[in-house]
């Protein structure tokens, strides 16, 4: 495929079903790829976006990546991502690994529509080797603390989790004190049991906070504690591996496989029982983490460890593709990108990816909605 024109906007992204509880200003870019391929009668448009928590790319998008793409001549993905990163010097990722991903799932959007696949399918041929599974085991993901009335309000999306047959959750702790996070805790706990249940600390805690973190939730058999501190604070998060038994979840906020070799080095994570959160779009896209998979695995790392970040269809049919050990969906938070296709339900803790050819934005009427806004 050739492609012809790139559209690319900001748009506002909230952490809240309700878009009016602020979320900092939080923004993501969204994509569109016209390429110069025809499919039943219409050009095909790949769409793109960039994945959640680390705001819009419109500079880099435009002043680099865009126009080296439209550069790049007859190119499949892999190629089109070689030609978006000509020029670019290894290390300092920055946030150009989120620019880069954003148009590279665009581009897996557009080729498997070409193939006339839907994604995962066309990704289990191309990455797959055998480990391709139809149905993924799937957490919801959420529980974002409220400016009022928390408590109610985190026990309403619980049991809305709950409700629309989620048996795994994971909430945010660390930014409230810690006799309100173990409240919190306690009210998500009512919904899921606690070894159903994850938290996530956002990378807030120092040295110090984790370690006090650490042994209050030590003896509460979480899913997980995510994220604990700095996400290249290796000597904080290996003492805390040593003291805390249950599983650790890290790498979220890590962009390629040599940050990836750092922290299965220094981290102190078990691979018997930790989880790798590794961002899809946030770590150059598609081809940048299946780098990440496949350095994890040579160092002894199983691929069920791999639960990764963003809560949306794209990293779905990633997990299903690549037989992952898990998906986050996120379904209500970061509408209207996060969770599954309109009428998707999920069946003994595990959910499948949209059967439309591509990531199958068009499944999702909301999203695809603001996509065609391009
Ligand atoms: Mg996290």
């Amino acid at each position: 495929m050739r492609v012809v024109d790139i559209r690319e906007k900001s748009v506002d992204l909230s952490r809240y079903s309700d878009p009016t509880i602020p979320s900092g200003g939080l923004t993501t870019s969204i994509v569109a790829v016209l390429t110069d391929a025809v499919r039943h009668g219409k050009p095909v448009v790949g769409y793109g976006f960039s994945s959640m928590g680390r705001f819009a790319q419109g500079g880099l998008i435009r002043e680099r990546f865009a126009p080296r793409l439209l550069k790049a001549g007859d190119v499949a993905p892999l190629q089109a991502w070689t030609a978006m990163m000509a020029g670019e010097k290894p290390g300092g990722h920055g946030e150009r690994c989120v620019a880069l991903g954003t148009l590279d799932m665009a581009l897996w959007d557009a080729a498997a529509k070409i193939a006339d696949l839907p994604l995962h399918a066309y990704l289990a041929q191309e990455f797959g080797a055998g480990n391709a599974v139809q149905a993924v085991p799937a957490y919801a993901s959420g529980g974002y603390l409220y400016p009022a009335d928390d408590a109610s309000r985190l026990a309403d999306e619980m049991k809305a989790f709950a409700d629309a047959g989620y048996q795994r959750a994971k909430i945010k702790i660390g930014a409230a004190t810690l006799d309100r996070d173990l409240a919190r805790i306690d009210v998500a706990a009512r919904a899921f049991g606690p070894n159903c249940l994850a938290v996530d600390a956002m990378n807030a805690y120092d040295a110090g906070q984790a370690r006090v973190t650490a042994r209050a939730l030590g003896s509460r058999e979480l899913m997980w504690f995510e994220d604990i501190c700095d996400p290249l604070d290796f000597e904080t998060l290996s003492a805390i591996a040593a003291l805390y038994q249950g599983p650790i979840a890290a790498g979220e906020a890590l962009f390629s496989s040599a940050e990836a070799k750092l922290l299965d080095r220094h981290g102190g994570l078990r691979r018997d029982r930790d989880i790798l959160l590794f961002d899809p779009v946030h770590c150059y896209g598609l081809p940048g983490y299946v780098e990440i998979v496949l350095a994890m695995e040579e160092r002894g790392w199983p691929r069920s460890a791999f639960w990764p970040h963003g809560g949306h269809v794209f990293c779905l049919h990633i997990a299903s593709a690549l037989g992952l050990g898990g998906v986050e969906v996120n379904p209500l938070s970061f509408p209207p990108f996060g969770g599954l296709a309109d009428g998707a339900g999920i069946v003994d803790g595990r959910v499948v990816p949209p059967d439309a050819p591509g990531v199958g934005f068009e499944q999702k009427a909301d999203l695809a909605r603001l996509l065609a806004s391009l």
